[in-house]
């Protein structure tokens, strides 16, 4: 088994210990190498760099990996196995006229993708297998195949024992524009709480939080789920006009309305470009695997600045053979901090600005855009 794979293959890779960081570094080498002989791009940019994936021997070296600017995949396709070994290209959802983030991924890169979500989410107590209802706040993935958001909704679904019955709260209208299905949505939410089966709410933040002011305004008595039931929240944090909502607010009323405990709202950080999810802990923090690394670099010198310090966040992780996506510098900013209350012991970070105006907005802008038509 390669370095990269046993690394994969850590059933509790939110405990962070310095054991692991020597596996770390070998699936770093092994990885760098790949993508130095199969990517003729990476090969150029690690000899411009005058970068030997061999000299790559503790953790103070991983600041010396080249990295890739993220927009760079925007632009150009860059892969590291032959066209036909791809089995699962995803776009992002980004806003009309503006260029896509895209990726593309190989048996082997997906095969560790879902090896990540389903180790994570066991570690966060989210793996369940029972059979669950879902309502999906998000793109039906029959009418937008290739959108990343709809894939990885259908991802997550993994985390329980299936699906009983998926609800989907966007569905396109005779013009074939995404519209807000309120009156469907709030008729199924009705009937899941009087199921007795745990229930899932994943999505756009945004329309969830329509929902329940939605909730509010018809007079809709407050539900209370099974206690298993779960919300996996991830895109646009801005309501219909907007505005930010903050997520201790949010959480506070999806208790309220629905009677979903907040230690079992988790919040999702992820980008296209790189694909693993970062999941929030109860303490609202992101919180690093064991098969990645965040590095926080200072906006203009790029030099990398110490935890607690807030900067441009570099991603690296090894798990990537289709794509060089093995070092990312991503235009969000962030700040790392270590020994979260939570009690998970790996490194956390916090999202403190989105670079990207236009794409990294896309999430939040689009879901704006739709409950303006709702
Ligand atoms: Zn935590």
């Amino acid at each position: 088994m390669s370095a990269i794979d046993r690394l994969f293959s850590d059933p509790l890779p939110l405990d962070f210990e310095q054991a692991k960081d020597p596996l770390f570094l070998e699936a770093m080498r092994e990885a760098l190498s790949h993508h130095q002989k199969n990517s003729p791009e990476f090969a150029s940019l690690c000899a411009e760099e005058e970068f030997d994936p061999s000299s790559l021997v503790d953790g103070e070296d991983l600041q010396r990996i080249p990295f890739l600017f993220v927009n760079v995949f925007k632009e150009y396709q860059l892969l590291s196995v032959p066209k036909e070994e791809i089995v699962l290209a995803l776009t992002s959802s980004g806003t009309t006229g503006s260029k896509k983030s895209q990726n593309y991924w190989d048996a082997p890169s997906l095969k560790r993708l879902d090896d990540s979500v389903l180790s994570i989410g066991n570690q966060l107590g989210l793996f369940q297998l029972e059979p669950t209802n879902y309502i999906l706040f998000g793109y039906d993935p029959r009418e937008a195949l290739d959108v990343g958001t709809a894939w990885s909704d259908e991802n997550i679904q993994r985390l329980t024992g299936g699906a009983k019955e998926v609800c989907y709260v966007l569905k396109k209208d005779a013009e074939g524009e995404y519209r807000f299905d309120l009156e469907g949505t709030l008729e199924a939410l009705i009937r899941f709480a009087a199921s007795n089966l745990p229930l899932r709410l994943i999505g756009f933040p945004s329309f969830m939080h329509f929902l329940v002011q939605a909730m509010k305004e018809t007079n809709t008595p407050p539900l209370s789920l099974h206690p298993h039931s779960a919300v996996i929240t991830g895109g646009g944090w801005k309501n219909h006009r907007g505005e930010e909502i903050p997520f201790s607010d949010f959480c506070q009323e999806l208790n309220h309305q629905l009677g979903i405990l907040p230690e079992r709202i988790h919040d999702i950080y992820g980008l296209v470009e790189h694909g693993i999810p970062y999941f929030t802990c109860s303490k609202g923090r992101f919180h690093i695997p064991s098969f990645c690394r965040i590095l926080i670099r200072r906006p203009g010198t790029l030099e990398v600045l110490p935890p607690g310090e807030r900067g441009l966040m570099q991603i690296m992780s090894p798990y990537m053979r289709s794509v060089p996506t093995i070092s990312l510098l991503t235009s969000d900013y962030a700040r790392v901090e270590e020994n979260c209350p939570c009690g998970l012991s790996s490194p956390t970070f916090r999202i403190l600005g989105r670079g990207g105006v236009v794409k990294h907005k896309g999430c939040a802008i689009k879901a704006a855009e739709i409950l303006g038509r709702t």
